[in-house]
């Protein structure tokens, strides 16, 4: 194998000591040569041709009363949601089916609560074991967790729970003040010591400072393991919330927080969330080759509207993209796999000899 190649396999270390100033330094550099460190981090660890495709169903919508306030399911803003009690296990069922025939691997469910009581757990967990039981991984979004119900989570089945920190510690208390920034990091704590897998990311474009964007990754990257999944979500200002007229975020800088993403956190899918609605078919590439490896799929991304189905799959085919497959292995089998297709694919030409 040529140094070049070499070069291409060593893998950058997961790292948890990340500082402000050093993602700064991400930040400024050129946009190409941020885009082309992150797509170099993302080829060692992950195929660059996959992405891993989630369908999210709502299985309680509205009358939260939580106060985020980019949310129209926040009982505190009119919005005009139609709210949703919790649907019955059968009718989950039913759309995990369907999302799976449709091509999906993981089936996240999602209830707008403050936390699941202790009346709802059944009802939850019977869901979690019948789509397990299809061959479908599971994620979950209830809210804050009590260590119990996260181990009756995990003891069910429940491969992924996704909880956002949503934006840096400081800017939190302007977007929620009906529960802190700690309750959200215990709830990622039991789900943890649980066992579970992590999914939480946050909110761009809610009118945050880029030294907020910076302090976003800075707590997700330095958890004491980094999230397995990381949602980067685009604002989609909803009429009747506080945040309907907030100022756009400059695309570029959106694909920037994604590429800084890919390089704090290479192991992790890096998740293209709400928002894609309103991403060019060409935004959103360019999403891919910053190192975003994830998405949602199907025609409902919790309430807001999800570009349709079809839509994702001829972009997929214009940039021949796959779906991911589920991965049993573990991280090294995982990687020798990669190393083995980035051979192939020198093999094949496709790197340039120099
Ligand atoms: S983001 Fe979740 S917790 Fe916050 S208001 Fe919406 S549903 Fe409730």
């Amino acid at each position: 194998m040529s140094n070049h190649a070499t070069a291409q396999l060593q893998t950058s270390p997961v790292r948890h000591d990340w500082s402000a100033d050093e993602v700064q330094a991400l930040f400024e550099l050129p946009f190409n040569d941020l885009l082309f460190k992150a797509q170099s981090v993302h080829r060692q660890h992950f195929n660059p041709n996959e992405v891993q495709v989630s369908t999210l169903l709502s299985i309680k919508t509205g009358a939260c009363p939580e106060d985020c306030k980019y949310c129209p399911q926040s009982a505190h803003y009119d919005t005009g949601l139609e709210k949703q009690r919790l649907l019955e296990v059968e009718a989950v069922l039913a759309k995990a089916k369907q999302a799976k025939e449709a091509g999906s691997t993981r089936f996240c469910m999602g209830a707008a609560w403050k936390h699941p009581t202790d009346r709802d757990m059944p009802y939850v967990l019977d869901m979690v074991k019948g789509v397990k039981e299809m061959g479908l991984e599971t994620c979950m979004t209830l809210g804050m967790l009590k260590e119990d119900q996260a181990e009756q989570l995990a003891e069910a089945g429940l491969d992924y729970y996704n909880h956002n920190l949503d934006t840096s510690p400081e800017f939190y208390d302007k977007i929620i003040t009906t529960r802190t920034y700690q309750d959200r990091l215990d709830t990622l704590g039991h789900v943890r010591d649980a066992g579970m897998k992590i999914c939480s990311g946050g909110i761009l474009g809610m009118g945050e400072t880029a030294n907020d964007r910076i302090g976003l990754l800075c707590q997700l990257a330095n958890l004491p393991k980094q999230p397995e999944s990381v949602p980067i979500n685009m604002l989609v200002k909803v009429e009747g919330t506080p945040l309907e007229e907030v100022e756009d975020l400059d695309p570029l800088e959106f694909i920037r927080n994604i590429a800084v993403a890919r390089i704090m956190m290479p192991k992790s899918h890096v998740r293209l969330s709400a928002g894609r609605e309103q991403m060019s078919d060409e935004l959103q590439s360019m999403a891919f080759f910053a190192g975003a490896n994830s998405i949602f799929y199907g025609e409902c991304l919790l309430t807001t509207p999800n570009p349709e189905t079809h839509r994702d799959l001829q972009l997929f085919k214009r940039l021949g993209i796959n779906v991911e497959q589920r991965i049993e292995s573990s991280d090294e089998q995982q990687e020798q796999q990669i190393a083995k297709d980035l051979q192939a694919q020198q093999d094949d030409k496709l790197f340039y000899q120099a």
